[in-house]
């Protein structure tokens, strides 16, 4: 049975990823910040033994080798890159950009998830159908952008694009796939009330992606339905 580690795995789409995956009888490790706080996460793994928490905050490099180190002689076959921040803060757009902040989310969206595939590339190795699938965002997309704004947000889910695609190319000699996810608008704490579909849709498409996922569509910007997204 497939192994996978999820990022942010306490609240939003990452809960959800943990509890399908565990449903379907998958090992779930599931990392998010606070596990002693994260009490959904903990129901969860409370119904289902093949869920184990993990301490994980993505912004601290020095956690995401320590993991790995303690997980060494484990195998991944999916790495899910989940855990993310919005980043921009309302009132706060060009003219009045905080510029920590920016540093902070492009830490969080582009360079943890870059770190966690170098950390885990051992584990990945293990499985002989690996796969990193990352949640960027349909806002991460140059030709879909008309609205302008979001300037924290875009620039790390491009960056964040940019870097999987280059390490679909760089890892395809190894087996090791890359998927680019876009999970619609989703009602969660980032996609808001408004969003257009709920969680369980979003999770269920993506989850059919990655179990259908084949070598050759390696480094493709996806949308929860399967439908191909511009970059
Ligand atoms: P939520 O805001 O609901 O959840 C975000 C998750 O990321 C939380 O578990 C949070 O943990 C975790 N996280 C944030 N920072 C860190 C960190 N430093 N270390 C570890 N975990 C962290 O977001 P969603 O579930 O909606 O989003 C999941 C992914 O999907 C994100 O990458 C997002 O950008 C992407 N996405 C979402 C869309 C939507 O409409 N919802 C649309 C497009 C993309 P904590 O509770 O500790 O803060």
């Amino acid at each position: 049975m497939k192994t996978l580690l999820v990022t942010g795995a306490n609240r939003g789409l990452g809960l959800e990823f943990c509890r399908q995956y565990a449903a379907a009888g998958c090992n779930v490790i599931a990392a998010c910040r606070r596990p002693e706080q994260a009490e959904q996460l903990q129901a969860l793994a409370g119904q289902y033994a093949n869920i184990e928490l993990q301490a994980l905050d993505v912004a601290d490099f020095s956690q995401i080798e320590a993991l790995a180190a303690k997980l060494a002689e484990r195998r991944i076959d999916v790495l899910l890159n989940n855990a993310g921040v919005y980043g921009d803060q309302s009132g706060r757009g060009f003219g009045k950009l905080d510029y920590q902040a920016w540093a902070d989310t492009l830490a969080i969206n582009v360079m943890a998830p870059v770190k966690l595939a170098e950390c885990f590339l051992p584990h990945l190795q293990r499985s002989d159908k690996s796969l990193i699938a990352s949640l960027s965002s349909l806002m991460g997309s140059m030709a879909d952008n008309s609205s302008g704004g979001s300037i924290l947000y875009r620039s790390s889910k491009a960056g964040l694009n940019a870097a999987m695609k280059s390490l679909a190319i760089d890892l395809r000699p190894r087996n090791i796939g890359v998927l680019i996810l876009h999970p619609g608008w989703v009602r969660t704490d980032m996609g808001g009330p408004n969003g257009l579909i709920d969680v369980e849709e979003s999770v269920s498409g993506m989850r059919r992606l990655i179990d259908r996922f084949d070598l050759a569509d390696s480094g493709s910007f996806v949308k929860y339905d399967g439908s191909p997204l511009p970059w």
